[in-house]
């Protein structure tokens, strides 16, 4: 049987209203034991409520992203501890709009991770490549170079209990979602890096593709051997088009 991990990545939308309707959907989409995981990425002021929210049920609740330092005097941040105290279990990093929009580095995404890690914060590390990095042919090699800033630092054992998302930039938010076979050779790429490290860790790592997923392309994408699931920004804010995605892999996961 396959499994599959579907995480909904809110971005810095909504309001509590919204908040709340899209974490009781989750809610009621993961109510008992199933081959899906399914896990909401608020915004920092509504994460709470969406921890209480899914309590008791299988969902599970992230946020979107972490300070590396310990709790102190850093206005403005927010600590994997406080993260971890309002009810969470995942942490983005590096997702695209923190590299490119942040400007967050390699170094940095790599400390972040480590705090994470050493928190008991699943992490799920994003990487993907710019348009023009694909058109030149540097798709491979872009992913590689995201993974190994943490791979190459912590070995395999960080990625335990970790989730790898593939996220082209070109494909996120845009409405062009990559093909199913674009996403495939990324995601046995990938793969292939990790069983160079950890044969188990390669076989049971999520791999997730995100970039522009709708319910109308999800089943193409996960019927993909090495697609475990997917992050969704935009259909996840759509508790029809979310549900539609998450139905559709509970089925093919059988
Ligand atoms: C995302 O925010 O991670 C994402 C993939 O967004 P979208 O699904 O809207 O492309």
């Amino acid at each position: 049987m396959r499994r599959f991990w579907l995480g909904g990545n809110w971005k810095m939308h909504g309001n509590m209203a919204q908040a709340h309707a899209l974490s009781t959907c989750a809610r009621k989409l993961a109510q008992t034991e199933l081959p899906v995981q399914v896990v909401i990425f608020p915004a920092f002021p509504y994460l709470q409520l969406a921890a209480q929210c899914l309590q008791g049920s299988k969902a599970m609740c992230g946020a979107q992203d972490l300070a590396y330092q310990p709790p102190g005097a850093f206005t403005g941040a927010v600590s994997g501890e406080m993260i971890l105290d309002v009810g969470c279990q995942y942490v983005l990093i590096g997702h695209s709009e923190r590299r490119h929009v942040f400007q967050e580095s390699h170094e940095l995404l790599t400390r972040k991770f480590a705090r994470a890690v050493e928190l008991g914060l699943r992490p799920v590390l994003c990487v993907g490549e710019t348009l023009s990095q694909r058109e030149a042919g540097q798709s491979e090699h872009v992913v590689h170079a995201q993974l190994a800033a943490v791979l190459d630092v912590f070995g395999p054992a960080a990625l335990r209990g970790a989730v790898l998302a593939y996220e082209p930039v070109w494909a996120i938010g845009t409405g062009k979602v990559a093909t199913p076979e674009q996403a495939q050779a990324i995601h046995a790429h990938l793969r292939s890096i990790v069983r160079n490290h950890d044969a188990n860790l390669a076989s049971s790592l999520p791999i997730v593709y995100g970039g522009s997923v709708k319910a109308s392309n999800a089943s193409s994408l996960f019927a993909q051997p090495d697609i475990d699931g997917a992050l969704i920004g935009g259909s996840s804010l759509d508790t029809l088009e979310f549900t539609a995605i998450v139905e559709g892999a509970k089925d093919l996961a059988g």
